[in-house]
């Protein structure tokens, strides 16, 4: 596990101002912008080898810059075709691998989708496939949290209570915490301090405090209707109470890191950081 002192504050990938589009421009990007985090995108597929992990490794270790990494989009563990599950486990433990050799701390995916089945036949599926994710990794020596979104749609696999209990049955596992998915999927009713605080209070009370120390954050602006997230905003243009979360974030002295996914990336990356450092 990698020691983590503070919050980081970082990009979903490359900065749309980085100069040239590759992940060690990117990083010179994040630090000259006075950022300290960045979450490598694979969510396209992992086109990331190890010769060049070993370069963003050193180039972020340098800047002091704290990696996460998105693994690809296309996984479904609760897919009723054991090829497509398969696939799927191959894809998030190649994002661990590459991940792991690059210095990220955290790994996250989004699971899957309910498709026809009850969430309760959905979790047991997704639980007895990841486990499977997570032995393969320990046997490689790789040592990296694999993190289950909380997803924004209601067809998606991933409300609070299933990362949750995943993360509870499973070892090296811990929620990936999209604020703005907890509102888009609430339908806009989580979006208070109180309602932020409690969703820390249940980290800590159910997965201890190393939920809180070694915590993965997604943030942006979201747009949503009756079933859940329609897309992401930027957050001035969206409801979502972010300084709430961020004072939340700051009362419970949560350590690890904050991606903003916004479409403005930095620039939303950047107003958290300042609003957090003025609280
Ligand atoms: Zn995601």
């Amino acid at each position: 596990m990698i020691k983590i002192d503070k919050l980081h504050f970082g990009t979903a990938g490359i900065p749309i101002s980085s100069p040239k589009k590759n992940s060690i421009d990117g990083l010179k990007t994040v630090k000259s912008l006075g950022l300290d985090g960045m979450e490598l995108e694979f969510v396209r597929g992992v086109k990331m080898g190890f010769s060049m992990a070993d370069q963003v490794r050193s180039v972020a270790a340098e800047l002091g810059i704290l990696l996460s990494v998105h693994a690809p989009y296309y996984i479904n563990f609760n897919s009723s075709d054991r090829e497509k599950v398969k696939a799927s486990a191959e894809r998030l433990i190649q994002s661990a691998r590459v991940g792991y050799r690059a210095g990220a701390f955290s790994v996250v995916f989004h699971a899957g989708y309910y498709g026809s089945s009850t969430p309760y036949k959905a979790y047991n599926r997704i639980r007895d496939a990841l486990k499977g994710v997570v032995r393969t990794i320990a046997d490689e020596g790789i040592d990296i949290w694999i993190r289950p979104e909380t997803m924004g749609g209601l067809a998606e696999f991933g409300d609070l209570q299933e990362v949750i209990k995943l993360s509870e049955e499973l070892e090296g596992v811990l929620p990936a915490i999209d604020f703005a998915h907890l509102h888009a999927r609430s339908i806009g009713k989580i979006n208070t301090y109180q309602d932020f605080a409690k969703v820390l209070e249940l980290l800590e009370a159910r997965l201890g405090r190393v939920a809180l120390d070694q915590m993965h954050i997604h943030v942006s602006g979201i747009e949503y209707g009756s079933r859940g997230e329609i897309k992401h905003l930027n957050l001035r243009e969206s409801d979502l109470n972010y300084e709430a979360v961020l004072k939340a974030l700051k009362d419970f002295r949560v350590k690890g890191i904050l991606i903003s996914e916004s479409p403005n990336i930095e620039e939303d990356a950047i107003l958290m950081r300042d609003t957090y450092m003025k609280l």
